[in-house]
C-alpha cells in the first residue's frame, strides 16, 4: 500500500510562545494516528532567500526576535517546500506547525508567522520546476495571508472555500477543483477546524476522506499542508481519514 510521504519533525512539538489552542498536542495527536499510513521524512530549514520570496525584511526581522519561533517556522516552511517537491512525483503531506495561511507579505497573525504554502510554491517557481499552480484553501478561515502574497501573480489561482453549510462546502470545493488537472501542481491548505466538533461545526470525519479523494483525482501532483484544527481528541482521526482518501486514489 502506498504510504503518504509526510514531512514531520519532533521540533514541531516545540512549545514556542503562541496562543494556547495552537499547541504541540495538535501535532502529536496526528502523528500517533497516522503511523500506519505515513512515511515520515525529516524536513530541512528553508533558506532566508525562500522567506524573502514572500515576505518583507521587516516581518522576517520581527519573527527573528524570538529564536525558537523563528527556527520552528523556518523548519515548517522547509517542510512545505519538500512536500511540494515530492508532489511533482506523488501526493504528499506536510505535518507542520506553526501554520502559515494568515501570514502575508508584510504582516502575520492568526498563529501564523511565515506563509508555508506561498513559500513552497515560490521556491518551485524560482527553480523553474512549475509554471503555474492552484491553491485550494479548505481551512475554516480565509487564507488572507496567502491571498495577499499571490493576488497579483498570474501563475497562481487561489481558491478559498468559505461555506456556512456542509453542502455548500462540497459544492464550492467541487467547483474549485474543476480545472485542477490543468495546473502543474495543486497545493491544499488543509485546516481541520471545519470539523463538526471544532470551531466550524461543518464537516464529519468521513468528509475529509472524500475531499482528499476528490483532490487527488483532480490532480495527483498535490501536496497538502496542515493549517488549523484545534479539536485535539479527533484531530488525529480526521487527518488519518484525509490521508486514507489520498491513499485510496493513488496508483
Ligand atoms: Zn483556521
Amino acid at each position: 500500500m502506498f504510504m503518504i510521504p509526510t514531512l514531520y519533525s519532533e521540533k514541531f512539538l516545540t512549545d514556542y510562545i503562541t496562543v494556547d489552542c495552537e499547541n504541540p498536542d495538535r501535532i502529536s495527536s496526528i502523528f500517533s494516528e497516522i503511523q500506519n499510513i505515513a512515511e515520515f521524512i525529516e524536513p530541512e530549514l528553508c533558506e532566508v532567500s525562500d522567506l524573502l520570496l514572500c515576505h518583507s525584511e521587516t516581518i522576517i526581522k520581527l519573527v527573528m526576535k524570538d529564536k525558537v519561533v523563528y527556527e520552528t517556522a523556518r523548519l515548517a516552511a522547509g517542510g512545505a517546500i519538500r512536500a511540494a517537491e515530492i508532489a511533482l512525483e506523488r501526493p504528499s503531506f506536510a505535518l507542520i506547525r506553526p501554520p502559515g495561511h494568515h501570514a502575508g507579505y508584510n504582516f502575520n497573525g492568526g498563529f501564523c508567522f511565515f506563509n508555508n504554502m506561498a513559500i513552497a510554491l515560490m521556491n518551485l517557481f524560482s527553480r523553474g520546476f512549475i509554471s503555474d499552480a492552484l491553491i485550494v484553501d479548505i481551512d475554516l478561515h480565509y487564507g488572507n495571508g496567502t491571498y495577499d502574497i499571490v493576488k497579483e501573480d498570474k501563475r497562481i489561482a487561489f481558491r478559498n472555500i468559505d461555506a456556512s453549510t456542509r453542502e455548500d462546502f462540497f459544492s464550492q470545493f467541487t467547483e474549485a477543483l474543476q480545472d485542477a488537472s490543468s495546473f502543474d501542481i495543486v497545493g491544499c491548505s488543509a485546516g481541520f477546524d471545519t470539523y463538526i466538533r471544532d470551531w466550524g461545526s461543518l464537516l464529519f470525519t468521513r468528509d475529509y476522506r472524500e475531499m482528499a479523494g476528490m483532490l487527488i483525482s483532480g490532480n495527483p501532483h498535490t501536496f497538502v499542508i496542515l493549517e488549523g484544527g484545534y479539536y485535539i481528541p479527533d484531530l488525529g482521526i480526521n487527518v488519518r481519514s484525509f490521508l486514507e482518501g489520498m491513499q485510496g486514489h493513488c496508483s
